[in-house]
């Protein structure tokens, strides 16, 4: 089939069918408002509102779907799209199913650098991005393909290290290894084919991008709302690094104001503290749903 003069709207996207990136992606897409249901046992699903079909797809599918234009769109970890080499473009960093993808070896041995690995046997599922980081270091490697497991290989005597995704690094330790080097820092991705699109898919982008960046927006801010004496609005507003200007709203009560804005989460903490200093009192934070700047 050749999608390249792509004459239809529907966008189709690509999201991985069961596993650890599933339930956040599929949050994400109805956060944005994009209604669906049977996800768990259909490979396509269409959804309600918005012009999308869903594939759902093995993630290791996932980056060559979406160069060969089969899907439009898809959300996988950078690991995947690197290692596959697929032509396609990443448009946005999605800031969850992090992960580093890294160099790993028996604490009681003696590979303890990248230089150590020099003639040794290398287990991994990351074969084509653990070759180009010893190349670039100049280091002689043999890897061992494999799919999954790979931090019993040296236990089993099967290779001497390895290359493996780490979250927190609890299975390394679990496993008497040690992490040594990170190749890549990963996080799932939105990726799109480098095919030509038609006019109206790429406006369904356009319009499906200011939603993905309205709801990571949101995820990273706190609606806050409190009271305080009028007198303190001026401090109040120097401590406030708002988006606009805070809402200021007169209270019943004598010379009180209630003070409404949006603040960046990791600032929250720090603010309240100012912010009770100055008189600020009944300081409520709430999440936001989406956000359109
Ligand atoms: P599939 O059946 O779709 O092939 P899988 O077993 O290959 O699934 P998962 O284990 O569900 O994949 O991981 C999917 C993605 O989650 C990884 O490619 C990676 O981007 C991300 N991820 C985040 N943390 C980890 C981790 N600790 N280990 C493995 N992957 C992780
Ligand atoms: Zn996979």
């Amino acid at each position: 089939m050749n999608r390249t003069k792509d004459s239809s709207t529907s966008l189709r996207i690509a999201i991985q069918k069961s596993g650890r990136l599933t339930d956040k992606t599929v949050s994400l897409l109805q956060g944005i408002g994009i209604d669906f249901d049977n996800y768990k046992r259909n490979l396509m699903v269409k959804t309600r509102n918005f012009d999308v079909e869903l594939l759902l797809l093995r993630d290791d599918d996932i980056p060559e779907y979406v160069q060969d234009g089969v899907c439009d769109l898809g959300f996988v970890g950078a690991n995947v799209t690197y290692e596959s080499r697929a032509d396609v473009k990443v448009l946005r960093g999605l800031n969850y199913g992090k992960c580093r993808l890294s160099l790993a070896a028996p604490k009681n041995g003696n590979i303890k650098t990248p230089q150590d690995f020099d003639g040794k046997t290398v287990a991994t599922s990351y074969p084509n991005l653990t070759r180009s980081f010893f190349e670039e270091q100049g280091v002689n490697i043999k890897i061992v393909g494999i799919s999954g497991a790979v931090e019993i290989a040296p236990q089993l005597e099967v290779a001497d290290a390895i290359v493996d995704l780490v979250s927190t690094g609890g299975t390394l330790r679990a496993n008497g290894l040690e992490e040594l080097d990170t190749i890549l820092e990963s996080e799932t991705q939105l990726i799109q084919t480098n095919m030509e699109l038609s006019p109206g898919k790429k406006q369904l982008i356009e319009k499906f991008l200011v939603r993905i960046d309205g709801y990571q927006q949101a995820k990273k801010s706190r609606y806050i709302m409190l009271n305080a004496p009028e007198s303190a609005v001026e401090d109040i507003k120097a401590i406030i690094p708002s988006m606009r200007s805070p809402t200021v709203v007169p209270l019943a009560e004598d010379d009180m104001v209630a003070i409404h804005t949006v603040i960046p989460l990791n600032e929250f903490w720090v603010v309240m503290e100012e912010l009770k200093a100055t008189g600020a009192s009944d300081i409520v934070m709430l999440p936001i749903e989406s956000m359109i700047l």
